[in-house]
């Protein structure tokens, strides 16, 4: 009987055919039970039945109401013989199979101390069975009950190289099977995908550890279960990022409504021991037509839409189009140029100023870099310094950025324009994890003559967490050799939070996401005042970003906040414009603390 999950009926029913024949009974059948429902299931039957009523009384037969030749299969473990007295049974066969009287012989399969299901023998009329052949019974029953547990450990692998351990959803190589499937010449298009990332999953696991993580990761799994519908396919791609493929073709409009609807149910706040968390999530959503596109272009597609989403601050919906695949090639094209960028002389800096809003008097500049694209003009860099960080330049971008800041400050400063000034510079993470980083800034620091306290390294919050030994012993470095330390983008996690106090940091940079809305958003100003009462609590500086409005501006002020940068109070300047703003040391201010609204 050689035998695996994909043949296992038709070799059963051929083997009941022998049998039948060998023991001159009319009908032979293969149940298997269902503990999990008590049930017991019809598997195989010989002779196939002719017109199987609907619904089939002997497929499923549940133990709970099941007669009692029916209920033996739930936990017996010797065969029995049962012979036409027994009047429900018959009933049963009656109804299923359209036969009078019968005898039976039932054999239970056994797999250790578990009944796995019956095999049965059915005579019409009245049969005996001798102890021989009921000897012969349970051993073709013991061979049908390896057949079983073969074909379900079988079945159990399968499962397993096709789903996700913690969710049970579908994983990567189920996707693309159904994908390549699914976009085969001649099936219905469009076939959309909705690529989703959980926004903040990082900082769950940072903050609240990795059960929580695992736990949070499950609810959503359940929840796009029960919203996307049964014909969609989910896959867990690992980590926070899902896939839903719906099960119908669907239109951009339609699947963009479905990534709405997906929004909204996962972006509900959940409590996790005591902490509410608000779950935002991103969502890309990308088109393919069967017999033109592939799996890779379908979720290239939804990928880079994903991208797009998060970019754009999370928690949003972005839908792919030609644009975003333009935006690729650009990106491309930033990796070719970069490389040489450096040496070329097409970086330079500019100076955001940070003002005190009650007096506009100028506190501090950060140095911001720009690259001058040969023929793509100016580029953010938003976009260029990931770039950089992902074909390993970040280190030697920041270390010119650095020494480049550095000197032009020390030319205002011999200028005596920059006297109590502080002078901020970004550092993307990896600058920080580098070996000898604090030396190399200590040595630039030596190189042009800067009193301590007047370098301020910004760094993200996500970096100090990530590894928090590496980072706070680099801080503590820092610190020594006199660098001030900002948390950057502050408020984007909070994940930084629980360390805070135990960290050498100077200042807060509450990000602009939080700034942007003040006056109008009570999320917003919710969470600035909380910030601004830990910055007091934790005697930080704090520093507002992204100062746009004046609402903003006033909103700050009423409730403590003075020092700010933003376009409101300056845009970016060149080296040269900063020094001269330096000269005259403030820029005009003409709003106050007003009442908030
Ligand atoms: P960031 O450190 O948060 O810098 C502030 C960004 O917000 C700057 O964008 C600045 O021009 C912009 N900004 C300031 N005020 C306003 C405002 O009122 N409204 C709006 N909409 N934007 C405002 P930029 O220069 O494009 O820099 C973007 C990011 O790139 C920076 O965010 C920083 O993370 C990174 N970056 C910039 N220069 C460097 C650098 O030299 N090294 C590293 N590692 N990262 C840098
Ligand atoms: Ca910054
Ligand atoms: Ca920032």
């Amino acid at each position: 009987m050689a035998t695996n999950a994909a043949t296992s009926v038709s070799v059963s029913q051929r083997v009941l055919a022998l049998l039948v024949e060998y023991f001159d009974v009319d009908v032979s059948f293969l149940r298997y039970n269902d503990h999990s429902i008590r049930a017991s299931i019809l598997i195989a039957e010989w002779p196939p039945r002719m017109d199987i009523p609907d619904p089939d009384p002997l497929k499923v037969v549940y133990f709970e109401d099941a007669d009692p030749v029916f209920a033996f299969a739930e936990t017996a473990k010797k065969p029995m013989v049962f012979r036409p007295d027994d009047e429900d049974y018959q009933k049963r066969i009656e109804e299923g199979r359209r036969i009078p009287q019968t005898s039976m012989a039932g054999t239970p399969l056994v797999s250790g101390d578990l009944t796995t299901g019956v095999l049965g023998f059915v005579k019409i009329g009245d049969r005996e069975w001798k102890p021989a052949e009921l000897n012969a019974l349970e051993a073709i029953a013991s061979l049908f009950a390896q057949v079983q547990a073969r074909v379900q450990a079988e079945e159990r692998l399968r499962y397993l190289a096709e789903h996700d351990d913690l969710t049970g959803l579908q994983n990567r190589r189920a996707l693309i099977d159904h994908l390549d499937a699914r976009l085969k010449a001649g099936r219905p298009g469009p076939v959309s995908a909705l690529y989703l990332d959980l926004d903040r999953l990082k900082t769950i696991n940072d903050y609240l550890g990795h059960n929580v993580g695992d736990w949070f990761i499950r609810v959503l799994a359940e929840r796009l279960q029960g919203e996307s519908g049964d014909s969609s396919l989910i896959a867990r791609l690992g980590g926070d990022e899902f896939v839903v493929i719906p099960g119908a073709p669907m239109s951009s409009v339609d699947a963009e409504q479905l990534a709405k609807r997906l929004l909204g149910l996962l972006r509900e706040r959940v409590v996790i021991d005591g902490e509410m968390l608000t779950r935002t999530v991103s969502i890309g959503v990308g088109l393919g037509t069967p017999g033109r596109d592939t799996t890779s272009d379908l979720l290239r597609r939804a990928d880079q839409a994903v991208l797009t989403a998060k970019g754009a601050g999370g928690n949003q919906i972005a839908v792919f189009s030609d644009e975003m695949a333009l935006r690729t090639d650009y990106q491309n094209d930033i990796e070719l140029h970069l490389r040489d960028v450096i040496e070329n002389g097409a970086l330079f800096l500019q100076y955001l100023p940070e003002i005190d809003m009650r007096t506009g008097e100028v506190l501090a500049t950060e140095a911001l870099v720009r690259w001058n694209h040969p023929t793509r003009g100016l580029v953010s860099p938003a976009v260029f310094i990931a770039v950089a960080e992902s074909i390993n330049l970040a280190g030697e971008l920041g270390r010119w950025v650095l020494r480049t800041a550095c000197e032009e400050f020390a030319r205002w400063r011999a200028l005596g324009v920059a006297a109590g000034i502080v002078l901020r510079v970004n550092v993307s993470p990896v600058q920080l994890v580098t070996d000898g980083f604090v030396e190399s800034v200590a040595a630039v620091m030596r190189e042009f003559d800067l009193e301590r306290g007047s370098l301020c390294l910004e760094i993200t919050e996500t970096v100090v967490v990530q590894d928090i030994e590496t980072t706070s012993v680099t801080l503590a470095g820092l610190r020594d050799v006199g660098v001030l330390l900002a948390i950057d983008d502050f408020g984007t996690g909070f994940s930084v939070l629980s360390h805070l106090k135990a960290l050498p940091v100077d200042v807060l940079k509450i990000d602009r996401s939080f700034v942007a809305d003040l006056g109008s958003n009570p999320d917003d100003l919710a969470i600035v005042r909380a910030v601004i009462a830990l910055a007091e609590a934790f005697e930080l500086e704090l520093v507002a970003e992204g100062v746009e409005t004046e609402i903003a501006a006033t909103t700050l002020l009423h409730h403590g906040c003075h020092r700010a940068q933003g376009f409101l109070l300056s845009r970016p300047l060149i080296g040269e414009d900063m020094a001269s703003l330096l000269a005259k040391g403030r820029v005009p201010v003409h709003f106050s603390a007003a009442p908030t609204l």
